[in-house]
């Protein structure tokens, strides 16, 4: 080792889904939205201008903390943007998870929760899901640093009440609870609606999923004014300018066209509701999905076989590896082609290899 490697700051990163570049692929792998943007996007790409790249983005990232306190109905001072949710949730955690004590959230959910709490240093503790990959909301009421949980939750899918919400809310005055809402709008209502109840509740989400624009990285925050103040402070001590003109810009367009939005959830939704019924007859099981994803296991091929059965198909999904999912696949819903031809290969594939099966077993 050399002396200076001792200095080093050592962390182990989250792993993200592959971006493989290939011409004819279907990607169903890391949740995207399988429809492009808004065309009022493409419109203000193209009004954008380069000569705009000359100057510095607007700091407080106005255009978008308006447009979208135009769309929730909410005050811009109720809302912190940021690059990706990621972004906004790693500043989150440095900005309200600073007790010492352990903050909370569930043992199978969004991996990058306890990376963050690693490198941050924050102490943590993640209960365990129930049986069915349900959150036991009771395991959220003792003592804690702070609470962080996706709904729907990550990769299962399942989706809490509000009113369930609330209740850990309730349970948990003294501290800050995120809430992040990263596929809410394939779900259910948003825990927005809390905001005004709960001067301790931030809810975060994305342009990444609902709104098609994973490239752009845009996520927001929705929270009492003295959360956001605090949350630019952090952010302010950090990096003036982490949204570029082109993310406030194109995020604004993509807000102001509620029309498409709606549109384009409607699809995906409707495919996720065929896509189970199809996935069941396979033999595959499943919780029962809110998101723009399906986690699904069958009941007799083994996930990593079919894994790389769907790769060399080049059709790819997500494989986590980890005690109790390891026999899961993510399938995030794509087009209607899309899911056409992976349920052909599934029905082609399991038909030719359970005959194989019997003969082995026999
Ligand atoms: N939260 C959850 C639960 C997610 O699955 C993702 C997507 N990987 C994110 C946050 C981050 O998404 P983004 O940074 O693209 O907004």
């Amino acid at each position: 080792m050399k002396n200076w490697e001792a200095n080093i700051r050592r962390v182990t990163p989250y792993t993200p889904g592959e971006q493989p570049r290939e011409p004819r692929m279907i990607k169903l792998n890391t949740n995207e939205n399988p429809y492009p943007p808004s065309p009022a996007v493409e419109q203000a790409a193209k009004e954008l201008g380069a000569d705009r790249l000359r100057l510095y983005p607007d700091p407080a990232s106005s255009v978008l903390t308006e447009a979208l306190a135009g769309f929730y109905r909410r005050k811009p001072e109720e809302i912190f943007v940021g690059v990706g949710s990621d972004d906004v949730l790693a500043m989150a955690f440095q900005t309200f998870f600073q007790s010492g004590k352990p903050i909370l959230f569930p043992d199978i959910t969004y991996s990058f929760y306890p990376v963050w709490a690693e490198l941050f240093r924050i102490p943590w503790k993640s209960p365990a899901l129930d049986s069915e990959f349900r959150i036991v909301k009771e395991d959220y009421f003792g003592e804690n640093g702070g609470i962080v949980f996706p709904n729907p939750n990550a990769p299962t899918g399942i989706y809490m009440e509000l009113s369930e919400v609330e209740e850990i809310l309730q349970k948990n005055r003294d501290v800050i609870v995120i809430v992040d809402e990263a596929y809410v709008d394939f779900a259910g209502p948003s825990a927005i609606e809390l905001v005004d109840r709960y001067d301790n509740l931030l809810v975060v989400q994305t342009f990444s999923k609902s709104r098609s624009m994973a490239g752009m990285r845009i996520g927001f925050a929705v929270g009492n004014p003295e959360l956001i103040r605090y949350l630019n402070d952090v952010k302010y001590s950090f990096n003036s300018y982490t949204m570029s003109q082109a993310a406030l810009e194109l995020g604004a367009a993509a807000v102001g066209d509620e029309t498409y939005f709606r549109e384009t959830l409607g699809k995906i939704i409707r495919v996720r509701e065929e896509t189970k019924r199809e996935l069941s007859a396979l033999g595959f099981v499943f919780p029962d999905s809110r998101a723009n994803f399906i986690f699904a296991s069958h009941e007799s091929c083994p996930a990593e076989e079919l894994f790389e059965a769907l790769k060399a198909e080049h059709i790819y999904v997500r494989h986590f590896h980890g005690p109790r999912i390891g026999n899961y696949l993510r399938i995030t819903i794509g087009t209607e082609e899309q899911m056409a031809a992976l349920l052909a290969f599934l029905r082609d594939y399991l038909k030719e290899h359970s005959g194989k099966r019997r003969k082995t077993d026999s």
